[in-house]
């Protein structure tokens, strides 16, 4: 089969792989339909993350039809249409039942191999999903390839990030970063009631989609957000601050903007080596600093009703349709933002 590989930095190719085959009982395989680039392909992209095996099928967002099924899949049938969480879960385990699926003690991230050990992803013709019952969602009457594509990261990141700031209507909440993952956490703060959302970034087409979607913008090219936020909650700072880029400067600066017993949900994936404020910093705000992989799963499950009444326009993010063949060029204009590069979605 065809498929986008990893081999190195800013070194994605589209090449031949052996296709996958069931190699445990509770596998299926996915014939993927449409797959997406994300935000945390960028860091292996960048080498940012470092070890992945080069030959590995990137990616992590996709849907498809099932076309094979090992012997204990009891759910799924081949022809379902199925959406994924990018990562698997195996529904019993103590995290999978408080709906941590993504500390499940079985699960598995795809598109991420190490040692020759490790799933494919679903940059690809076709991926092996293990632990498919409880990991994949056939895909519910009135939702989307596309919108199935998002349920199983990015959208289902962006409200979990919301719903980690525990939003109340009257308070002040900042988004910083306005990519795909950011966008939509302004929607999930919306859809949690936050009256109030200012949305951080540089660059102008994204400042304008948060606009669109129902923030005010700061444009940290040449504004000082901290001194808006502090003149706009009367020298307080924000209720709750969330993080959506992943790295020191904004780790920093949700820091600086949030007022003391405030709340940071950072969701950006930081690989720096420490956190840029410290313990006494932490101390002298009595901060909240809620940090981690969004369980996609769970929240899949939470999101699909108001996804079906197609409350927002979630699939206006979409900026780029490509055939997974373009791929290189679909990482290349996502990660250096040509072309108004939003997010990129792959037909395949
Ligand atoms: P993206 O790269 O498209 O978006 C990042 C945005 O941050 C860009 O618009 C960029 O201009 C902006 N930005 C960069 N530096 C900034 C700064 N100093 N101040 C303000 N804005 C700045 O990526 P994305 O797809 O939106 O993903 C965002 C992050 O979320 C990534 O780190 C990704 O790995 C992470 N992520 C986490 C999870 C999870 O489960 N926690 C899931 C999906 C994605
Ligand atoms: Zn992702």
């Amino acid at each position: 089969m065809k498929a986008l590989t990893f081999h190195g930095k800013h070194n994605i190719q589209y090449e031949s792989i052996p296709d996958p085959e069931i190699e445990h009982p509770a596998d299926v395989i996915v014939k993927v339909k449409v797959c997406a680039i994300c935000g945390s392909d960028l860091h292996l992209y960048h080498e940012h993350e470092k070890g992945c095996d080069h030959g590995t099928a990137m990616g992590h967002e996709f849907s498809g039809e099932v076309v094979a099924t090992g012997k204990e899949v009891k759910m799924l049938h081949t022809g379902d249409l199925v959406m994924s969480p990018f990562t698997t879960s195996c529904g019993n385990c103590f995290y999978c039942r408080i709906g941590l699926t993504c500390r499940c003690i079985n699960g598995q991230l795809f598109g991420w191999r190490e040692h020759h050990q490790g799933l494919h992803g679903g940059q690809a013709e076709y991926v092996r999903v293990p632990l498919a019952d409880a990991t994949l969602m056939k895909i519910p009457e009135g939702i989307s390839l596309d919108e199935g594509l998002l349920l199983g990261d990015i959208l289902s990141t962006g409200f979990f990030c919301a719903r980690q700031a525990e939003i109340k209507p009257t308070n002040t909440y900042v988004v910083i970063g306005c990519g795909p993952v950011g966008l939509l956490a302004i929607l999930g703060a919306i859809e949690y009631g936050a009256e109030k959302i200012v949305a951080i970034d540089s660059v102008p087409e994204r400042l304008t989609m948060a606009q669109n979607f129902g923030a005010s913008i700061i444009n940290v090219a040449h504004q000082n957000a901290i001194d808006i936020i502090k003149n706009e909650t009367d020298g307080r700072g924000a209720d709750a601050v969330m993080e959506a880029v992943g790295n020191t400067a904004t780790n920093r600066l949700a820091y600086d903007l949030i007022r003391p017993g405030g709340i940071i949900s950072a969701v950006g994936v930081c690989t720096d080596l420490h956190l840029p404020f410290s313990p006494t910093e932490a101390y002298n705000k009595n901060l909240t600093y809620k940090v981690g992989r969004c369980p996609a799963r769970f929240m899949m499950e939470q999101l699909v009703p108001m996804v079906q009444q197609k409350k927002y326009n979630i699939t206006s993010i979409i900026s780029h349709r490509i055939r997974l063949s373009e791929g290189a060029y679909g990482y290349d204009i996502f990660a250096n933002k040509k072309e108004d590069c939003l997010k990129v979605v792959m037909e395949v």
